[in-house]
């Protein structure tokens, strides 16, 4: 029974992929320090942003109509396998799958052209446990900018390498499927997130060769920002009912963009939970709506969830007294 396959956590589950003791205090190190321009990345996103935004707001009606729903398809596809594959799957295994469902998960993780899974989950895995100290990759108490995307703009903080290295990564080097699509990353992701999706409008509905780049153009710039929300946005602005020592905020627009991935309050306090979120709301959570199918054909199982009873008494203890949704101020049911 699909129900059967949650597991239900009284206690804080165990989160045993980092490593727990460091050599340093890391609030020691000072939050900025030396980080060299990287000048490739700065002058391909600003061309990128440029051609997407140009193209959208000039060009983009006269796209046909099937070059403009394969986009937001191939966007979203390729988000599902960050949010389902890559964030809840590997960086922190907070379900489990089967063979055919880490092949496909890792395959349309390639159609958003981010970068290698393992590098991905290493990078999260920071976030999360040195989340807004100088180790983490886009810690947000550096400003909007620095982590929506001025982060990808230098080289790391030297306390990120240092840190980031001592992540246990040993499940993600065991993982075969990992393996094979961080080996042949480069080919399939240029395949999947640039080439295919060009072809398939000009030879499937005779698109314009110049329209059909620009749409993919258009999908890949979208995409990149819809991640970067969560790191910038939902670190920012937003209600903290689960607990309010966290900088990570409750953000309903976020979720909407990120198939469920803007319930980061609560995912930061129960990261190992597979809906990232307390809410069943799927509407605003594709992500744990997909998870939940998967478990119903038996492809994912052992789904990591708190009890409600662990929600609520974490809510009562730390958050900032608000609802989770919409902010407005919750009346917490005592015990
Ligand atoms: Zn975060
Ligand atoms: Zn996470």
């Amino acid at each position: 029974m699909y129900s059967s396959t949650i597991t239900q956590y009284e206690e804080r589950a165990p989160e045993p992929r980092v490593e727990p003791d460091q050599p340093m205090e890391i609030k020691d190190v000072p939050r900025r320090q030396l980080q060299p321009f990287i000048y490739r990345n700065i002058i391909v996103l600003a061309i990128l942003h440029v051609v997407a935004f140009y193209t959208l707001f000039f060009h983009s009606l006269e796209a046909k109509l099937y070059t403009w729903l394969l986009s937001p398809f191939w966007g979203y596809t390729g988000g599902l396998g960050i949010t389902a594959g890559a964030h809840r799957l590997w960086a922190h295994r907070s379900y489990s799958a089967k063979l055919p469902l880490r092949i496909f998960l890792a395959f349309i993780y390639c159609m958003a052209g981010q970068t290698h899974l393992s590098k991905w989950i290493r990078d999260h895995r920071t976030h999360h446990r040195y989340t807004e100290t100088p180790a983490d990759p886009h810690d947000a108490n550096r400003g909007f900018f620095f982590s929506h995307i001025g982060w990808l703009m230098m080289k790391r903080h030297p306390a990120v390498k240092q840190y980031g290295s001592k992540i246990d990564m040993s499940d993600i080097k065991a993982d075969p499927v990992i393996q094979f699509f961080d080996k042949y990353y480069i080919p399939i992701m240029i395949l999947l997130t640039f080439v295919i999706p060009t072809l398939i409008p000009v030879y499937c509905w005779n698109e314009t060769w110049r329209l059909s780049i620009y749409a993919v153009i258009i999908r890949y710039v979208w995409l990149l920002n819809v991640t970067f929300f969560v790191n910038s946005f939902a670190h920012m602005w937003g209600n903290r009912p689960y607990n309010s020592s966290l900088r990570p905020t409750e953000n309903p627009t976020v979720s909407f963009f990120t198939l469920g991935e803007g319930w980061h309050n609560y995912h930061h306090s129960f990261p190992w939970d597979y809906k990232a979120a307390e809410l069943g709301n799927f509407s605003l959570n594709g992500s744990a709506a997909f998870i939940n199918l998967m478990a119903k054909t038996g492809l994912a199982y052992d789904l990591k969830s708190p009890s409600k009873e662990l929600v609520e008494k974490t809510a009562l203890k730390k958050g900032d007294g608000t609802q989770s949704l919409w902010g407005t101020k919750f009346e917490h049911k005592k015990y």
